[in-house]
């Protein structure tokens, strides 16, 4: 294929996602809009590119995995942002899920434990000219304190439970967006900080890979 066709594949594919998700709720024209527009095949192994519009999660490599679109959607739906928004990110895998929210809020902090993964994901969003994202590296479980606090947080790998440091740095009326449960099965939790307190909704059952670190599981090596 030449390269007017496959952008016109990719443009095909894009649409039928966009679809998809509106046909599974997600309602958000802003998020429908950004996932539509964002080159995901950028994002995941070359030999996987021909999967790369389908709703599903796909290896990165490293033992980790980009999130499935319909997840990534109703995640980055659930904090409701309008534009002006601090947003953190834990677990910037492909930097997919950040690309999202760069074109949604004012600024991201995401945070990676894997310095390979996290270097990828800066090429990638260098590349799209995505300059409101800030890399850090390191145990995002404990948050990023010096950039707190934050209107938003999702948290893109599976806790035992919500991390204390990451509900402390949520501003009051703010949003969290977190995988809880066992190893092999959570809950995706929307938590608001209402008064100091968290207010929880369950949004969907999901599988996320570990979120590793002092606030959650311990490294085994
Ligand atoms: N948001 C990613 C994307 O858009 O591709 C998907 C993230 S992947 C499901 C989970 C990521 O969380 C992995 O890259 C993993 O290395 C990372 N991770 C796990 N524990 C972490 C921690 N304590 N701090 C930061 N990143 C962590």
């Amino acid at each position: 294929m030449n390269d007017d066709a496959t952008l016109a594949e990719i443009a095909r594919r894009q649409q039928r996602l966009r679809q998809q998700l509106e046909d599974r709720g997600i309602r958000d024209a802003r998020v429908l809009d950004a996932i539509q527009r964002t080159r995901r095949d950028l994002f995941v192994p070359e030999e996987l590119r021909y999967r790369a519009y389908d709703d599903e999660a796909l290896p990165i490599g490293l033992g980790q995995t980009i999130s499935q679109p319909y997840i990534v959607a109703l995640m980055t739906e659930s904090l409701e942002l309008t534009g002006e928004e601090t947003v953190l990110e834990v677990g910037t895998g492909s930097g997919y899920q950040a690309a999202i929210l760069a074109q949604l809020c004012r600024r991201v902090v995401t945070v990676e434990r894997i310095e390979a993964l996290s270097q990828r994901a800066q090429q990638v969003l260098a590349e799209l000219g995505l300059t409101n994202v800030e890399f850090h590296l390191g145990d995002g479980s404990l948050g990023v304190p010096e950039k707190a606090p934050y209107d938003g947080i999702l948290v893109t790998a599976a806790a035992p439970d919500v991390p204390a440091p990451l509900f402390r740095q949520l501003k009051e009326g703010g949003r969290l967006v977190i995988p809880v449960g066992d190893e092999d099965l959570q809950t995706l939790t929307l938590i608001r900080k209402t008064d100091g307190i968290p207010v929880s909704k369950v949004l969907c059952p999901c599988r996320f890979v570990k979120l590793i670190g002092d606030a959650a599981w311990p490294d085994l090596g």
